[in-house]
């Protein structure tokens, strides 16, 4: 006879790993026990060798679906001489920190149950198993048992018991496990807190099919939900939700109806059904036939499938509605009922509201694909709170992130945890939900952070936040960061040539940068070169106001005369442009800065497409777009000085003038700017890659969710060079946490702290 312990780490509660383990050394007829401690999972075993042996095989080749392995040991001990095969009941106090699966998306044995007239829980929209259902969202503390999660104050019923204590089935150790008779369940309200008959879901549904909006309580928050395909309710919900252009997302109620209406291409599909069920931007197909005002103008829709019960009562297979975050503009999501009623009874008619907790709120995640690769927008439900794998150990830090699309991360070990999206620390709402959500965090992963790092602005609540707590302080400079958290990811630590390619970030000579070129590790950077300065007349509303920026762009070209030149911009500066520009020419209130964004901005502005925006990046947006699909051509820039090199982009903005003048179209104009950015950022890559003998680039920052000029350069580039991009993280604000990681954990091991 031979005895065993065996440690297991990595995402292994509330996965099906207990069951999972137990019913092995049953098959092997092995006695021991298997119990969750605070790091994972620990296991004896006892038996005859070669079972064991075997057993240990197996727990490492036939994981079951939802479970990531991290690290396995195994260690002989004493024989006990137990006859039996125990689950323990878990450790209370965690040791170190823990792995907390995401939420994962209705399996097929529970799709197949709940669509079983038959079945106990036929229409029952809190079904799950251990191989799926809610989970970082409902958990309050770990280790992960049902009294740490917001299904605490739901009693199993007897039946639900006995699934849950019966190792042989799919229920077993469930923690959300319910059913009909004991656990939570939906209620629809109208706008004035009264409870409507009738079966809520079916009710809700045929209110939406007869144009209604419905807020939706689901998995991490509420969603606001419409017929996609009624223009009027459609309309409606975009006019109330005060989000006059920005694209609402889809869901459908099954992929073939989706490729009715867009090309889903066999990545695509992948990550549509996948255990993480992201929304998915796709190309609109020629037979697209939704509501204009789902995704106006756009190209691209934001796809998704059902991923919790509820939707497949509310979506028949040929049903699209559109499910868009509840919220107002762009405040996180609501997911407290008092709250929903609150702030979103000017959008929605009606309410649907279930009596389970939503703990944590998660937004959806949100992907699209290049080069037939994830490449991430934001990261939500379904990803948080699993950690991104790093090359080496380090201490235990939390990374404050930025100001917009913030996101914080924690390490540990070799692990970062990076959060779900947060949204725009600008208000104090956000804020407070943001430090109790680190609060939250810090004890869910029992992770207590020796340092902290934050960007160096002052001025970002996030930066504030980090200097109070006490902790030594690491500043990272913005787009050291955007490029770090690439390196990260990619278990890198060398000199690469890193382009940061972004709107706003806090520069070390005073000024804004965001067109940068450095050469970097993640220790430390150089900055090679950068886009010219520009100047922002009016500080932050230029950001806001691009004719701003257009205005004095052309005044400088042309001196008072621009007024007279015939585009589109000139007819549209706002009023009391004149001050505006004597204030830039005297330098009042007129910040510089170096942002790769405010260039298409202003090509935006001068083209006509948009002088005003009501979300970030809508200029380069719309420009993006309106270039779609036509093979531009670069126009001239210049490439200056020396070091730094400095990219001015003012011979294009004449160029722009010239031509729209001579007659030529805006579309193929935006297609010619674009592919004159691509050109530019080429050949000063070029020319670093000859100075400094470095062959790799990293590409990242907000405007490379550009793809028409990522694909412009990543295509020109690879002939050359190693082209690396971000794969988990996303190239915007929300990845600038895992590169302050990066960094702090990299100057953390010398002085300079
Ligand atoms: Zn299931
Ligand atoms: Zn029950
Ligand atoms: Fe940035």
């Amino acid at each position: 006879m031979k005895r065993m312990r065996i440690g297991v780490t990595g995402i292994v509660q509330g996965v099906g790993f207990r069951p999972f383990v137990y019913n092995l050394a049953r098959r092997f007829a092995l006695a021991g026990w298997v119990q969750n401690i605070g790091s994972g999972v620990i296991i004896e075993i006892e038996g005859v060798p070669f079972a064991v042996e075997s057993f240990v095989q197996a727990l490492k080749t036939e994981v079951p679906p939802v479970a990531v392995l991290e690290e396995i040991w195994a260690d002989p001990c004493e024989l006990k001489g137990e006859s039996d095969f125990i689950i323990r009941k878990s450790e209370a106090k965690a040791e170190r920190q823990v792995f907390v699966s995401p939420d994962v998306a209705t399996c097929a044995d529970c799709q197949r149950e709940i669509t079983d007239p038959k079945d106990r829980r036929y229409r029952y929209p809190f079904t799950n198993c251990t191989n799926c259902g809610p989970r970082y969202t409902i958990i309050t503390g770990t280790p992960y048992d049902r009294e740490q999660t917001t299904m605490a104050e739901f009693t199993m019923c007897s039946t639900c018991r006995e699934e849950y204590q019966d190792p042989s089935n799919r229920r077993f150790h469930a923690q959300p496990n319910a059913c009909p008779e004991c656990g939570p369940s939906y209620r629809l309200f109208n706008e004035q807190k009264e409870i409507q008959s009738g079966e809520p879901i079916e009710t809700a549904r045929q209110l939406i099919a007869d144009g209604a909006i419905v807020a939706m309580k689901g998995i991490g928050g509420y969603h606001l939900v419409c017929n996609a395909q009624d223009d009027k309710a459609v309309s409606r919900m975009r006019r109330r939700k005060l989000r006059e252009d920005k694209p609402f997302a889809v869901m459908g109620g099954s992929l073939d109806i989706l490729k009715r209406h867009c090309v889903v291409t066999k990545e695509e599909a992948q990550l549509l059904t996948g255990s993480v069920k992201p929304i998915v931007l796709v190309k609109k197909s020629a037979e697209y036939s939704l509501a204009e005002a789902v995704a106006p103008g756009n190209p691209y829709l934001g796809v998704m499938l059902p991923y919790a019960p509820v939707h497949y009562f509310l979506l028949r297979p040929e049903d699209i509605l559109v499910m868009t975050s509840g919220n107002i503009s762009d405040e996180p999501i609501v997911y407290e009922d008092d709250d929903a009623f609150d702030r979103l009874s000017t959008i929605a008619d009606y309410f649907l509201v279930h009596n389970r907790r939503i703990y944590c709120r998660a937004d959806d995640s949100v992907c699209r694909t290049f080069q037939e690769k994830p490449y991430w927008l934001r990261r939500g439900r379904g990803l948080a709170p699993a950690p991104i794998k790093l090359a080496t150990s380090g201490p235990k830090i939390l990374a404050c992130g930025g100001e917009l699309k913030n996101t914080f991360c924690l390490t540990a070990d070799n692990m970062a945890f990076i959060s779900a999206h947060t949204g725009d620390l600008e208000n104090q709402a956000t804020y407070n939900s943001y430090r109790d959500s680190i609060r939250h965090y810090q004890e869910m992963l029992n992770i207590t952070p020796e340092l902290v790092a934050c960007d160096l602005h002052p001025g970002y609540l996030s930066t504030q936040y980090a200097r109070e707590l006490g902790l030594p302080v690491v500043g990272v400079q913005h787009h050291h960061a955007h490029i770090a958290a690439v390196l990260a990811e990619h278990g890198m630590d060398e000199k690469v040539i890193g382009v940061a390619f972004d709107g706003t970030g806090y520069g070390t000579d005073g000024n804004i940068w965001g067109g940068e070129f450095f050469l970097a590790d993640c220790s430390d950077y150089i900055r090679l070169a950068h886009c010219a300065y520009l100047k922002l007349p009016g500080g932050a509303r230029a950001i806001q106001e691009p004719w701003r920026l257009a205005a004095w762009q052309l005044y400088s070209l042309y001196g008072p005369d621009f007024i007279n030149r015939a585009v589109p911009l000139t007819s549209r500066l706002q009023e009391g442009w004149q001050l505006v520009l004597q204030a830039a020419e005297k330098g009042i209130n007129t910040p510089l800065s170096a942002g790769a964004g405010r260039l298409f901005d202003i090509a935006a502005a001068i083209l006509g497409i948009r002088t005003h925006i009501h979300y970030e990046g809508q200029a380069a947006v719309e420009l993006e777009l309106a270039a779609a699909g036509i093979q531009g051509k670069a126009l001239p820039y210049q490439i200056q000085g020396g070091t730094p090199l400095e990219l001015d982009f003012s011979p294009a903005f004449e160029a722009l003038v010239n031509r729209m003048e001579a007659g030529a179209d805006y579309r193929s104009l935006a297609a010619d700017f674009h592919a004159t950015v691509a050109a530019a950022m080429i050949e000063t890559v070029g020319r670093l890659g000859r100075m400094t003998g470095v062959n790799k680039v990293v590409l990242s920052g907000g405007v490379f969710q550009n793809v028409t000029l990522l694909s412009l350069v990543v295509t020109q580039l690879e002939k050359d060079f190693i082209v690396l991009l971000p794969k988990m993280v996303p190239p915007n604000d929300g990845g600038l946490s895992l590169g302050q990681i990066a960094v702090a954990r990299k100057r953390s091991e010398g002085r300079c702290v």
